[in-house]
């Protein structure tokens, strides 16, 4: 990823050293679907599931006219769950050095995350407005509750802020196997693309109608909301090829990271589908991809799925 030397985001906000740096509410099992817990509302990045009740069909539909009116295709569905959850574990390593240096690195892709998307609302007539970024380490206060490092890094529409400390970089290395900046820069876009649905009335939705959903219910609303997220990050990446900003191997990162955070995988096949609400590594490595490979937004609509 050629990103040295780049202008970095004015949304980012550094709450690194702020923290009580403990282990607080830390991850162990949580709300919902049994692994990991992350704050109420919020939208991790990890995890999946699928299928769908009559409640989403209907919510589908409404879906579809709202995207319409507002000029974006039928980007799908709904989404997805707060309770997200990976079994994260809890205990992650003292920051690294090149702590400044991730800053600098994330500075720079929400920049290009703003870039893609400012555009991408021009060409539909409408006006993006970005997101913060909040940087933190230990924990930190969010509009979705304490948001500390064992939550992995989510987006919360509450206060449209997406939250990552930066040791889970560690963590995305050694732990899940995904090593490489493009696979940092992925998770970046797949928690900015939970702000763009925020904007696009996905979320809103999503989390009005999984209160009359049963659990299952939505977990499958859930993953598609992440797929759609991932399809998201996956136009985005195009663009930042098409920009000449890639290097070899930086997709090969990409897809390694969505293989390593489906659901299947994190849970090594001790978990139901139907407890899944981020997707198989299958689904979302094809999902990725298939933002990638068209480079349009519009072609995400995950309501299928
Ligand atoms: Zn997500």
């Amino acid at each position: 990823m050629k990103w040295q030397g780049r202008q970095q985001s004015s949304n980012i906000e550094d709450r690194r050293g702020q923290g009580s740096g403990g282990g607080g509410l830390g991850g162990g099992f949580g709300r919902g679907g049994g692994l990991g817990g992350s704050p109420g509302g919020g939208f991790r990045i990890p995890v999946g599931g699928r299928s769908g009740g009559m409640g989403s069909i209907v919510i589908i539909v409404i879906f579809i006219v709202i995207a319409m009116a507002f000029g974006i295709n039928p980007l799908s569905i709904l989404t997805g769950d707060n309770s997200t959850n990976v079994p994260f574990q809890q205990t992650l390593p003292p920051q690294n050095a090149n702590q400044d240096e991730l800053a600098n690195f994330v500075g720079v892709m929400v920049k290009d995350t703003e870039d893609f998307w400012g555009q991408y609302f021009r060409s539909q007539g409408e006006t993006y407005t970005a997101p913060r970024v909040v940087l933190f380490s230990g924990q930190t206060q969010s509009g979705c509750g304490v948001a500390d490092t064992s939550s992995g890094p989510f987006y919360c529409p509450n206060d449209s802020k997406v939250y990552i400390d930066l040791a889970f970089y560690d963590q995305l290395r050694r732990q899940f196997g995904a090593p490489g900046d493009f696979a940092q820069a992925y998770v970046i876009a797949h928690e900015v693309g939970h702000h763009v649905q925020n904007l696009i009335g996905v979320l809103p939705e999503f989390n009005q109608a999984r209160q009359t959903m049963t659990q299952e219910q939505a977990n499958a609303a859930s993953v598609k909301v992440e797929l759609q997220a991932d399809c998201f990050a996956g136009a985005w990446a195009k663009a930042e090829l098409e920009r000449g900003f890639l290097e070899s191997g930086d997709l090969d990162e990409a897809i390694n990271a969505a293989n390593q955070i489906g659901d299947d995988r994190l849970t090594g096949g001790r978990v139901p589908s139907s407890q899944f609400t981020h997707g198989t590594s299958a689904q979302r490595m094809e999902w990725f991809r298939r933002g990638y490979e068209s480079g349009d937004p519009s072609q995400c609509d995950t309501s299928r799925v």
